[in-house]
Parts: C-alpha cells; sequence; structure tokens
C-alpha cells in the first residue's frame, strides 16, 4: 500500500484537482491512531443483546444502558422479562423512550426465541454462516439489518458491519457508497470492502469518526485526517486562494 499522507490544514480544491479516493483499508489504517487500538469485546450475551438493541431504538446510548440497567435489576434474569407483565417492563425501560413500543416487543421476541429454542441461549447463532444468522435474527420483530449485525458483531464476535446514522452519513461523504443508498443497503455494501477481521475495525472507525469529526450538520473538515481523500470536503471547506 502506497505511504498515505494528509495536508495539516486542508482548504477547498479547485475544480482541476482530482481526489483521490480512500479504501477501507486506508481508512482503518488513518483513524486507528486516534480511534484504536481496534479490540473487539464482548459486551453482552446475545439474548442480552437482543433485548438491548430494542432499547437502543431511537435513543441515546446512556439512556438504553440505563434502561437496559433497569430492567435487569427489576427482573433479575431475561427468562423471569419473558414471564412478566408488560406493564411492569414498561415502567422498568420507561426511561429509554418509547416504552409503550418497546415493553410488549422484548417481551415478544423473548418469548419468539423460547418457542423457537426451548432456552434463551443464542450462543448457536455463531455456528451458523453469516448471512443465515442474519436471516434467523431478522424474524424477530423489530430485528433489522443494524440490529442483527450489532448482535452478531458485539456479541458474538462475528464479521457484520453494523450501519448506523453515523457509519451511514461518513461512508456517504467519504464515496465508500453511492448518495443514494440508503443504511439498510449499505450494510452489505461496507461489509463486502474488507476481510472478516477488519469488519469491526472499519465500523468502530467509520463510527467514531462520525461521533468526533465528521459530525452532522457540521463536518470538522479542517482538522480530518481523511481531509485529502475525501470527495465532499469541498462542500465544508473554504474555497482555495487563486493566485
Ligand atoms: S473531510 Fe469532512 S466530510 Fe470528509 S470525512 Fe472528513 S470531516 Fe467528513
Amino acid at each position: 500500500m502506497p505511504k498515505i499522507k494528509s495536508p495539516r490544514k486542508p482548504r477547498a480544491r479547485s475544480k482541476k484537482t482530482p481526489v483521490p479516493r480512500l479504501t477501507a483499508q486506508e481508512i482503518i489504517k488513518l483513524l486507528g491512531p486516534s480511534y484504536g487500538p481496534f479490540e473487539h469485546a464482548r459486551r453482552l450475551d446475545p439474548a442480552e443483546e437482543v433485548v438491548f438493541t430494542i432499547l437502543s431504538q431511537h435513543t441515546s446510548d446512556t439512556n438504553s444502558e440505563r434502561a437496559f440497567h433497569r430492567l435487569m435489576e427489576e427482573f433479575g434474569s431475561l427468562e423471569a422479562v419473558a414471564q412478566g407483565d408488560v406493564e411492569r417492563i414498561a415502567q422498568a425501560v420507561n426511561i429509554g423512550g418509547l416504552a409503550r413500543i418497546k415493553a410488549p416487543r422484548i417481551k415478544r421476541v423473548l418469548n419468539l426465541i423460547l418457542e423457537k429454542q426451548g432456552n434463551l441461549n443464542l450462543t448457536f447463532l455463531a455456528e451458523m454462516p453469516l448471512k443465515e444468522a442474519k436471516a434467523w435474527l431478522r424474524e424477530l420483530p423489530g430485528i433489522g439489518p443494524k440490529s442483527a449485525a450489532v448482535i452478531l458483531c458485539f456479541s458474538l464476535g462475528m464479521p457484520a458491519m453494523a450501519v448506523d446514522t453515523h457509519v451511514h452519513r461518513v461512508s456517504k461523504r467519504l464515496g465508500l457508497i453511492g448518495p443514494k443508498v440508503n443504511a439498510d443497503n449499505a450494510h452489505d455494501i461496507l461489509e463486502a470492502m474488507v476481510e472478516p477481521q477488519e469488519v469491526y475495525p472499519f465500523h468502530v472507525a467509520l463510527i467514531t469518526h462520525g461521533r468526533r469529526v465528521c459530525k452532522a450538520p457540521r463536518p470538522r473538515c479542517a482538522e480530518c485526517v481523511l481531509a485529502f481523500g475525501c470527495p465532499s470536503r469541498d462542500l465544508f471547506l473554504a474555497p482555495a486562494k487563486t493566485a
């Protein structure tokens, strides 16, 4: 791979200047010093991760974490949640928002898993081909491509690329995906750009960059180490000085 260099204070390019496109591998390498090391650490048991992803829909990480901890404090186990009263579940997760939708969904999903498997142990998914494991999870209500990828990647260490709003936005700005590609379709496209062992670093690099630098609506292009290879930076930077 050629040596990658980033100018210190980027300005918008002249229209004639071609923009070098960065590969996924170059992006991981450039963002590694700031956001790495990208070491995978299992967050939750897979069934817990299923519940956590439902709680994290349309709310902040902080609120979903609080809601999850309150739920577990209240019931003690997911098996008890599955047997629990929906109103009591809703009260426990209220801090996460949309409790009237999330509480019945959590109960239903847990009972569906129990019906299918006889228990809440989802570690068998790690033995399945990635595509089949995704499909199995996506049959559960409220589990879309992002949630399925989060569960498989974060809990089971599988090479599933999760595309949230940050990953989607940064990928579009960097030209990794086309401007009309939606987040659902971006999962397979971005996942195919990297080797399985690079999926987690790629996800963490992009999501962290989106949170810290490539923000919506005002990205900090002047301090972005990817600016020299970003086709979108000229939309946000001051124009280049002409002689
Ligand atoms: S140059 Fe700007 S738009 Fe491009 S990745 Fe960096 S912060 Fe985002």
